[in-house]
């Protein structure tokens, strides 16, 4: 069968013939549908992040899979039944108190192997299988979107954590300020728009269709080139939330200034090493006598699949057309891998 993998140095993800995967008892045999791209890819493809399972020279690529179910085996699924695959599957040396718990997604990262990603491959390929504790039902209807589920999933979490910090008050956030105008910032801007006033920070000029989307959702849109995020309380007005998808290190330090007193920053980028100097002083004291709070978070877990899924079906009408600019198909799929798009992109195995 075809599949898109990426081999050590090679810069660019190339297509692969490889033996279509035989289901265990308790797996299911999975028929890709469509399978998204995002950031972390483009990390995975530049040999900044992640790598192919351990003595293999490639990696399938892929970790924001929908497909249909074409053999069940003895999982209780049936014969075409429409699902989206979580990512996390536990490492060489087997399951540990995370996976047992049903809460792989907070494991630390020696702890668990991610499917194309680190360690495992990805869903990039015509079929995969999976054990069906990892597999999350996607009504039939929202099959075509239902590849992202996984990237709004991760969104699910960080906000439910987010609101968890702040659980013990009074505690309604009216504005936000999303950072970064990727492929995560701008779904994260349409979740939170219909009830918050969003403010959404790139460094791209007002022509890009990524600003026009932003707008479009009622939200503003912020250039870090004229207003830095510690200057976006005082520009615009103070915001309850901080969500950050830039991968900007900088960013984790300075998006505690723009919080009003009880706000807190969600951090999900993904940086490389950074040493630069910050006033640790203010920093800290601004954190404890504003009751600020931050919260790091990656990867998501079945719940949040479920949120995204009920998700899919509340976005405006218009949005999901307007934020995913390219479904390749498989004999043209470098499209979906052009690392200047700031919307989403995917590549479709198959139809239903
Ligand atoms: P993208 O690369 O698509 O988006 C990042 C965006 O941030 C780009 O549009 C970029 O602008 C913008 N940006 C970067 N630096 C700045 C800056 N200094 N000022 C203003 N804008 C800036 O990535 P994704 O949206 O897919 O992911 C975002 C981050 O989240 C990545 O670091 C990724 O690794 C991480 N991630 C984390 C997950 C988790 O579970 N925690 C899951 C998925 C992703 P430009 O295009 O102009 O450079
Ligand atoms: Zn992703």
């Amino acid at each position: 069968m075809k599949a898109i993998g990426i081999e050590p140095g090679a810069g660019a993800p190339r297509l692969l013939d490889v033996p279509r995967p035989e289901p265990e008892p308790g797996e299911a045999l999975v028929r890709t549908l469509r399978v998204g791209v995002d950031g972390t890819d483009h990390e995975v493809i530049a040999g900044a992040h992640g790598g192919a399972p351990a003595g293999g020279d490639y990696l399938i690529l892929g970790h924001e899979a929908v497909g249909v179910v074409v053999d069940p085996t003895t999982t209780g699924l049936e014969h075409g039944d429409v699902v989206a695959p979580t990512v996390r599957r536990p490492p060489p040396s087997g399951p540990n108190q995370y996976f047992e718990r049903g809460e792989a997604d907070m494991a630390p990262p020696e702890a668990t192997v991610e499917r194309g990603i680190d360690g495992a491959h990805g869903f990039m390929s015509e079929y995969f299988t999976s054990a069906a504790e990892y597999l999350v039902s996607v009504p039939e209807a929202r099959a075509e979107w239902g590849f992202l589920a996984e990237p709004i999933s991760v969104s699910e979490k960080a906000l439910e954590l987010a609101h968890a910090s702040r659980s013990s008050f009074a505690w309604e956030p009216g504005t936000a300020l999303v950072l970064g105008n990727g492929s995560l910032g701008l779904v994260t801007v349409a979740m939170l728009a219909p009830d918050t006033e969003v403010y959404c920070l790139g460094r791209c000029d007002r022509s890009d269709p990524s600003v026009d989307l932003i707008e479009s959702l009622g939200a503003t849109y912020v250039d870090s080139r004229e207003t830095p995020v510690g200057s976006v309380g005082e520009v615009h007005e103070p915001v309850d939330l901080v969500y950050e998808a830039t991968g900007h290190a900088r960013h984790a330090v300075e998006a505690v200034t723009p919080l009003a007193p009880g706000g807190v920053a969600a951090l999900l980028g993904v940086p490389e090493d950074w040493e630069f100097t910050v006033d640790g002083g203010a920093f800290h004291r601004d954190l404890v006598m504003n009751n600020k709070a931050i919260v790091g978070s990656v990867n998501s877990g079945p719940s949040h699949f479920g949120a995204a899924i009920d998700r899919l079906g509340r976005f405006p009408d218009g949005f999901l057309e307007d934020y995913v600019t390219e479904v390749a198909p498989l004999d043209r799929f470098e499209a979906a891998f052009d690392p200047d798009a700031r919307s989403k992109t995917a590549v479709e195995f198959d139809t239903l």
